[in-house]
């Protein structure tokens, strides 16, 4: 049954006092049938759903059917959604419980479409296939990858029909996170009326996620620099690897530091620093390159609700606060500039390895090359004669990388190995993703995604199996819009 596959529960968000959330159990659903259940996941995390059978799986993962130590609850949170400062909340997401793993891991077990909450506003508190099984897709893949992402344990179609532009299959997605203490959290807490909220939530979120901070003469201040480092490093992850979030928002930035709240996210092909996908940001205002500045943004509204916890004084707190945030340009720039310079074997620091950086950037948006094709070749040092690699320009830039190269103490060898390491060969393509969720949401059929997970799995191998995966788009397959 449920209660044999190993849940911990230990619900210490549950503990907080009420206005951080409310008691509600996810909405019954119909006929709830198993989609995808990730064996892999939850054996990590001490868990064994192969013990189940696919009608328990389903009613425990539609939830249906939850594990008595669970203590559902919808979060409440606000959030500036484009700008606009919003109170928000769980709409349609339940937190069923904070599983505890065999190696004293804490993680949210959050369902994703589980029906109608007191936050839902004018939605229908459910979710639609597709958009779960990408956000299962894309944040496995993230999690192969090296980034810090939230994970996807399973999705249960519903065997009801959501309502969108078109009828579509509604489904439930359980994710696992760190937690889902998000920017928009602290927005929330410091709204509220009693201003002992931001302290309560500030003293949680140091607890359980940088108790090390316990230990500084200022942990609030230690905590804002500690989400800011993360930010920065996380941002320039994403960019690393040509991944546009789509929605950062306020309430989809987490304070742990993992990629939360999958939308109309993707990888680009095509290197351009303009691009944007997501069809609901008319003015590319979180596109590729826009993505560290809109992290900044949304760190300077963290800073303002932890104000009264930094100094008691208000112009040294604001101060404080100042510097924080003024320092974030540069450390997202550090950890990119780090970042390129493994995509290049640079082992050491030269003073223009960003000239040299940027050059082939450059070079690569004139000739539309694919972002992750061109530095896999490059790791590879198999150049195909693309229209890049014969450009004068190109060949010109070779020559210095190739002397920069030459100049460092460490072998070729090394270099290249940490290129091969660092340089993805295999991502989740637009195209092929959205040929899976048509696939699987059209026609029931989930080979085409099982094959695409098998693939990103393990991205920074040249399985020759999976060479199609690696395959840009041709024009009438190329994906130009993605929807949440
Ligand atoms: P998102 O854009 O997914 O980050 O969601 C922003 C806010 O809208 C969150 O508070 C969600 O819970 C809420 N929301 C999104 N879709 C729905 C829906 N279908 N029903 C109710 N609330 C929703
Ligand atoms: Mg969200
Ligand atoms: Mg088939």
């Amino acid at each position: 049954t449920v209660e044999e596959v190993g849940w911990r529960f230990d619900n210490s968000y549950a503990r907080l006092p009420e206005p951080f959330y409310v008691r509600i159990s996810p909405v019954p659903v119909r006929a709830p049938r198993v989609a995808i259940l990730n064996h892999a996941l939850a054996e990590s995390l001490g868990l064994n759903f192969q013990i189940l059978s696919e009608q328990d799986a389903a009613h425990l993962f539609s939830g249906n059917v939850l594990p008595q130590t669970a203590e559902p609850i919808a979060q409440a949170y606000a959030g500036h959604q484009f700008g606009s400062f919003t109170m928000l909340g769980d709409g349609r997401a339940i937190l069923m419980g904070e599983h505890v793993t065999p190696a004293g891991d804490r993680l949210d077990v959050q369902f994703k479409g589980s029906g109608h909450t007191p936050f839902s506003r004018r939605g229908d508190g459910r979710a639609a296939l597709g958009p779960m099984l990408r956000e299962y897709i894309i944040s496995e893949a993230m999690h192969s990858l090296g980034i810090p992402s939230t994970r996807s344990l399973a999705v249960v179609t519903t065997g009801e029909t959501v309502l969108r532009e078109l009828p579509l299959p509604g489904a439930v997605l359980t994710r696992i996170a760190a937690s889902h203490i998000r920017v928009g959290t602290f927005e929330y807490a410091a709204r509220l009326k009693d201003g002992v909220h931001v302290k309560t939530l500030a003293d949680y979120a140091i607890r359980r996620h940088y108790p090390d901070l316990l230990e500084t003469v200022n942990p609030y201040l230690a905590l804002l620099h500690r989400v800011i480092d993360r930010q920065a490093s996380l941002v320039a992850q994403w960019l690393l690897v040509g991944f546009i979030h789509g929605v950062m928002n306020t309430d989809n930035m987490a304070i742990s530091g993992e990629t939360i709240d999958y939308g109309p996210c993707a990888f680009m092909d095509e290197y351009d620093p303009y691009t944007v996908f997501s069809s609901i940001d008319d003015h590319g205002r979180y596109g590729y390159h826009n993505q560290s500045r809109a992290a900044q943004w949304n760190l300077a509204r963290f800073a303002e609700t932890l104000l009264p916890l930094l100094d008691s004084a208000q112009d040294k707190a604001l101060t404080l606060a100042e510097e924080a945030v003024h320092a974030f340009p540069d450390i997202f720039q550090q950890y990119w500039l780090n970042g390129m310079r493994k995509k290049l074997g640079l082992m050491n620091e030269e003073a223009s390895d960003v000239e040299l950086i940027e050059a082939l950037l450059t070079c690569m948006h004139q000739h539309h090359a694919d972002y992750t094709n061109t530095f896999r070749s490059l790791a590879a040092e198999r150049l195909p004669d693309d229209a890049l690699f014969q450009d004068s320009a190109f060949i010109a830039w070779h020559a210095q990388w190739q002397a920069r190269l030459a100049r460092q103490p460490e072998s070729r060898a090394v270099a290249f190995n940490v290129m091969q390491a660092s340089n993805p060969a295999l991502l989740p393509r637009n195209h092929r993703v959205e040929a899976a969720l048509t696939a699987a949401s059209d026609h029931g059929d989930y080979d085409e995604m099982q094959c695409l997970l098998a693939a990103v799995s393990d991205p920074y191998i040249d399985a020759p199996e999976y060479n199609e995966y690696r395959t840009p788009p041709t024009a009438s397959e190329r994906v130009r819009q993605t929807f949440c």
